[in-house]
């Protein structure tokens, strides 16, 4: 189907997209999620907010030795081959590799996998158990969001009407140069049913981070899962008593490739692997259980 008639700007600063998406407009990234939605008139905006000419939101830079700030108009493809996010937060660049296929890395943004809040999200299950933190401006101001509250529900991102997310900040250091990333994808380039990012605690006060996606209905820091394995190691029990918490306070994502059930028992076997990898430290993948 062809989408139904709107308004186009392609605006060539931060300032004047924040204008346009304060007038109403919808935000245009690399449109591997919007132009199906609009093709299949899913979502009729009146008027589409391209941002593909805007510099300022591309590109990767690590002025501050204590973090990277990466334009939301970053494509996969420039994450999964940055030389600076493979040594300082390899599990990044990995989750940027394992995202779809080289058409999609090459069009679709770090933004828009945030902004789209898909819950099997490559990128922002990776962002979460980095503890990164989203910058987002509007016309009449900024605020600064840690990407874990990003989510708000399936596909429902917390921003505001008008917000444009501009930069995510990583924060480096704290174990995330030995930071792991897997998921369960059983087709080649596909979207995963179940991801984990595991960030190793640096330290002995500060256990592992953990983010997990395609299990609750959001992209989520597993804080359970990390408590459970603080107190009683990287068991098994330990991991499942933790994911059963998690469960028990939020509302547990399926789709037709999986149930709630499979998801967490997916779950499980990821963190088990993430924690031991991310404690021995190789830069491995996983794709399948
Ligand atoms: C065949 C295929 C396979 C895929 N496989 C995977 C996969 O394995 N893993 C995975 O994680 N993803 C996968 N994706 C999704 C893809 O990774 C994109 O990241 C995702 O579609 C959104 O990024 P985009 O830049 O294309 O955003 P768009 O489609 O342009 O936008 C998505 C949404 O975010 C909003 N938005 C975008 N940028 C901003 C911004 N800066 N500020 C405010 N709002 C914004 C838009 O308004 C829209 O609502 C796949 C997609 C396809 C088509």
């Amino acid at each position: 189907m062809r989408p139904a008639s709107f308004e186009y700007v392609r605006p060539p600063s931060t300032a004047e997209a924040c204008r346009a998406l304060a007038d109403g407009g919808t935000a245009l990234a690399g449109g591997q999620s919007l132009l199906p939605l609009l093709k299949l008139r899913a979502v009729r905006p009146a008027l589409v907010v391209d941002l593909n000419r805007i510099t300022e939101l591309q590109g990767i830079g690590n002025g501050e030795a204590t973090e990277l700030a990466i334009g939301a108009m970053t494509r996969h493809q420039h994450v999964a081959d940055d030389p600076v996010v493979a040594s300082a937060v390899p599990l990044l660049a990995e989750a940027a590799r394992r995202t779809g296929d080289m058409q999609v890395r090459a069009r679709g943004t770090i933004g828009g996998n945030v902004c789209f809040a898909d819950p099997r999200a490559n990128m922002s299950t990776a962002l979460v158990a980095l503890g990164a933190v989203a910058v987002v401006e509007r016309t009449a101001g900024s605020r600064q969001v840690p990407v874990a509250e990003m989510f708000s529900d399936t596909r429902v991102s917390a921003l505001r009407p008008g917000e444009l997310l501009t930069r995510l900040h990583v924060p480096l250091g704290a174990g995330a140069d030995r930071g792991v990333y897997l998921e369960f994808a059983p087709q080649p380039n596909g979207v995963p049913i179940v991801n984990v990012a595991v960030v190793p605690g640096d330290g002995e006060l500060a256990g592992p981070r953990i983010a997990v996606g395609g299990l609750l209905r959001t992209t989520c820091r597993a804080t359970q899962v990390e408590k459970a394995v603080r107190l009683e190691g990287a068991t098994s029990a330990a991991i499942r008593r933790g994911i059963e918490g998690l469960l028990a306070d939020h509302e547990g994502y399926a789709d037709p490739r999986g149930d709630t059930a499979y998801r967490a028992r997916l779950a499980s076997v990821l963190i088990g692997r993430g924690l031991e990898r991310a404690a021995r430290g190789p830069r491995t993948t996983e794709r399948e259980v």
